[in-house]
């Protein structure tokens, strides 16, 4: 599927929606969610046009690679959920209800997040 470039993510990108940002680097960016599910909801993203982590394993640049692994590192060093623990988590496609098309990873920490998924 194609990328779409209008979505909300590629906007905040260019600069056309704000955001809370939290850090940047070279290739990515990481910004609170506009609604946390947790203490600390932060979002990290690259900033290419990725649609999920399948695309951008298969189509960035190892430093694109290097630089969002260790950016998601980064923000959770910075926002302190090292050592008390946190969950990242990145929903791809539709049967994890990506709502977002654009690579994401959340940082979520703060509280204790309870079982990693729900059981059907
Ligand atoms: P997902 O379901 O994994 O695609 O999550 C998309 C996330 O983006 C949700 O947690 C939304 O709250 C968040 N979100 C949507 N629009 C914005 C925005 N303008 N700024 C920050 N976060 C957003």
């Amino acid at each position: 599927m194609a990328y779409d470039s209008n979505n909300v993510f590629a906007r905040i990108l260019r600069g056309e929606l704000p955001c809370k940002k939290v850090h940047e680097t070279a290739h990515s960016l990481a910004f609170h969610d506009i609604n946390p599910l947790a203490p600390t909801h932060v979002l990290v993203i690259p900033k290419g046009a990725y649609e999920s982590l399948a695309d951008f394993t298969a189509k960035a640049t190892d430093a694109e690679l290097a630089d969002f692994t260790r950016a998601i590192g980064e923000v959770a060093r910075m926002v302190g959920a090292e050592p008390g623990g946190y969950r990242i988590l990145a929903n791809s496609g539709t049967d994890a209800n990506q709502e977002v098309p654009h690579l994401h990873v959340h940082v979520f920490a703060g509280r204790n997040l309870g079982p990693m998924l729900k059981r059907a």
